[in-house]
């Protein structure tokens, strides 16, 4: 639990007032803009930084006067340089190992490093020593786990082994708070996600609630058949082709239709996925080609780190009016920021 924290180094103030509720067999993520305050917040909670002002509990205890008894408790990922270079993977685990500590031998397999028991650290890839980190995090049965850019570095499958692990946790009741740039992890482990930028908590929720809050449109798309476009000049401009055009922009919450070689693309806001498909069986036009794109926790984000651009430098510009282009959701929002 965290309460008013703010934490400055030197005259600057880089965690304002932030809040994060953490609840028991939780996992939460801290997403957001670089230099956002999201490592000092969770150094702060770690007990690793002493916050200038609020109040931080982990387990019920404060994490600066309790330290020995919160690091029992708590798992946090090491830094790079926390090992020398010639201590072994082995001997790593058992040095760290405490009464409670989980078999080393099967974490060391489930994080594939059980080949890599007897290699110095220092031999260690990248990937490798960040597996290893996290075996040292989860080695003594931590009821909260703090990771900070769990998968960076990682091969996509090394990638997927670290998350069903952090699934596992879940499953075991375990708390996990975690640091995170990459969305579609976010999106794939969190029940809950706090944006943070510029020391400030922008929004927080489960990912699926911030991406309907921020990014709640939809486009649609569909070829229409070739036979029946209304002439050669194109789809638009005539004949059935061009009355189903207008007929899907008189749809609730269509906000454009446009037409691209022979296909047809509609945006707007979320509901349009329903009524373009009723108005196309109304017609008994289905298209064996329909898709439906949705926007994802990348957009969101996008989208609330420009919208607090935009109210922090340009009061009178609107959020309501989402950026509609052709290409991916994500490249639309990077160029409408620029
Ligand atoms: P990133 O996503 O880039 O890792 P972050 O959200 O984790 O960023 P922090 O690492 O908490 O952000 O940093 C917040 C701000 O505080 C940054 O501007 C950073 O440069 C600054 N900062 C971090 N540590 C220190 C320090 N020890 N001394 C001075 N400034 C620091």
């Amino acid at each position: 639990m965290v309460r008013g924290l703010r934490k400055a180094y030197g005259e600057r103030v880089v965690v304002d007032d932030v809040d994060l509720d953490v609840a028991a067999g939780e996992v939460v993520g801290l997403i957001g803009a670089n230099g956002a305050g999201k490592t000092t917040t969770v150094e702060c909670v770690q007990g690793l930084r002493r916050p200038d002002a609020g109040t931080v509990r982990v387990l019920g205890l404060d994490p600066v006067r309790h330290a020995d008894r919160v690091r029992r408790w708590v798992g946090s990922q090491l830094q790079d340089s926390a090992l020398p270079d010639r201590l072994r993977v082995h001997e790593a685990v058992e040095l760290f190992a405490t009464g409670r500590a989980r078999p080393a031998g099967e974490l060391l397999d489930q994080f594939g490093l059980a080949e890599r028991r007897r290699s110095a650290f220092a031999s260690l890839s990248g990937g490798e020593r960040q597996r290893l980190f996290l075996v040292l995090a989860l080695l003594n049965r931590p009821r909260l786990v703090i990771l900070d850019e769990l998968t960076q570095g990682l091969d996509p499958a090394a990638r997927r082994g670290v998350w069903s692990a952090v699934r596992q946790l879940r499953d075991e009741g375990t708390t996990v708070l975690l640091v995170t740039h990459e969305l579609d992890e976010a999106e794939a482990l969190c029940d809950r996600v706090v944006a943070m930028r510029r020391g400030r908590v922008l929004d927080a929720g489960p990912p699926a609630r911030l991406v309907d809050r921020h990014a709640g449109w939809a486009r649609v798309q569909f070829g229409w058949p070739p036979g029946d476009r209304g002439d050669a000049s194109g789809i638009g401009d005539a004949g059935e082709a061009g009355e189903l055009v207008r007929a899907m922009r008189a749809l609730p919450g269509v906000r454009d239709v446009s037409v691209h070689g022979d296909q047809v693309r509609v945006h707007g806001d979320r509901p349009v996925i329903a009524h373009v498909g009723a108005e196309l069986v109304r017609r008994g036009r289905i298209p064996a080609d329909l898709r439906v794109e949705l926007p994802d926790l990348e957009a969101a984000l996008l989208r609330l780190l420009r919208d607090d651009d935009t109210s922090t430098t340009a009061p009178t510009a609107t959020s309501a009016t989402p950026a509609y282009h052709a290409g991916p959701f994500t490249a639309e929002l990077i160029g409408a920021q620029q």
